[in-house]
C-alpha cells in the first residue's frame, strides 16, 4: 500500500531522515520506534506532505505521490494524527471533527453520521461535544485529534506518538482502539517511543536511529531483539 524509497527528509542543513526505505501492506499496524529526535515525526510530515522529501520516492497504492500536496494525499486515503495536541483548541469537539472531513463536502446528514461513528468509537468526545478543544484533558485531545484523522475517511492513518504525555489507562485505552481500527481493515503507520506497546501489536516495525532505518522485522521479533530491548525496552 505504502512504499517508501530511499526517502531523504532535511530541515535546511540538518539532515533529519537519511534514505529511509519503509514498507506498510494493506491491513498491517507496522511501528516505527526510536529515541528522542530520531526522525520519526519529520518521517511521517513527509508521508503526509508537510514537508518536501529532499530525494527518494513515496508510492501509495503504486502510485507516486512525493510531490502531492497534503490536501491531495488526504483525499487519495491518507491522513495524520499529528503528535500532541494538535487539535483546533478554540473550537468544539464537534467543530474539530466535522473540519476533519471539510474536503469530503459531505450532506449534513452524512456528516452527522460520520460524527456519530466517531463518537461510537470515543464515547468521551461524545459527553464533550460542545466543549471547547482546548479544555479537554491531554487523552481526550489525543483522542478528538485521532477521530478527526478518522472524519478524513483514510485508508492510511499515520499516528504520532499516540501515548504521548498520557497515564498508563489511557495509553491502554488508545492501543486498544489502533487494534480495533485495523481490524475495521484501516491500515497503520504508527510512531512511538513507547516501544514495547507498539511492537507488541504491530505486525512489522521499524527501528530509526538518528534518521536512518537500523532494523526491521515483525513486532514480536523486535520485541525480543537484544539490541532494541537495551536500547528501546529498558531491560539487557
Ligand atoms: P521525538 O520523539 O523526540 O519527537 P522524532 O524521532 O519524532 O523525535 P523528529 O521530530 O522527526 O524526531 O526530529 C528529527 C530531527 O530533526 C531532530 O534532530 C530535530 O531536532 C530536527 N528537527 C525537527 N523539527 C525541526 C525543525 N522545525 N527545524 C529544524 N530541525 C528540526
Amino acid at each position: 500500500m505504502l512504499k517508501i524509497q530511499d526517502v531523504h527528509l532535511a530541515y535546511g542543513p540538518i539532515c533529519a531522515v537519511r534514505k529511509a526505505s519503509i514498507e506498510v501492506e494493506a491491513g498491517e499496524v507496522v511501528a516505527i520506534v526510536g529515541g528522542n529526535g530520531a526522525g520519526k515525526s519529520t518521517l511521517l510530515k513527509g508521508i503526509a506532505g508537510l514537508m518536501p522529501v529532499s530525494s527518494g520516492q513515496i508510492l501509495f497504492e503504486q502510485e507516486d505521490v512525493t510531490r502531492l500536496p497534503p490536501h491531495r494525499r488526504v483525499a487519495r486515503g491518507i491522513a495524520l494524527s499529528p503528535e500532541g495536541r494538535q487539535v483546533f483548541p478554540d473550537q468544539s469537539v464537534y467543530d474539530n471533527l466535522t473540519l476533519g472531513a471539510y474536503f469530503r463536502r459531505l450532506s449534513n446528514d452524512a456528516l452527522e453520521a460520520e460524527v456519530e461513528e466517531q463518537f461510537k468509537l470515543f464515547p468521551r468526545l461524545r459527553e464533550r461535544r460542545n466543549q471547547m478543544a482546548v479544555t479537554l484533558s491531554g487523552g481526550e485531545q489525543q483522542m478528538l485529534a485521532i477521530a478527526r484523522a478518522l472524519m478524513g475517511k483514510p485508508r492510511l492513518l499515520l499516528l504520532d506518538e499516540p501515548s504521548l504525555g498520557l497515564a498508563p489507562k489511557i495509553i491502554q485505552e488508545i492501543f486498544d482502539i489502533i487494534v480495533s481500527l485495523r481490524r475495521s481493515g484501516i491500515t497503520i503507520l504508527l510512531v512511538e517511543q513507547m516501544a514495547n506497546m507498539a511492537l507488541a501489536i504491530a505486525d512489522r516495525a521499524y527501528v530509526l536511529e538518528t534518521g536512518n532505518v537500523t532494523l526491521s522485522g515483525t513486532g514480536q521479533q523486535l520485541l525480543h531483539d537484544p539490541k532494541v530491548r537495551a536500547a528501546y525496552l529498558g531491560v539487557s
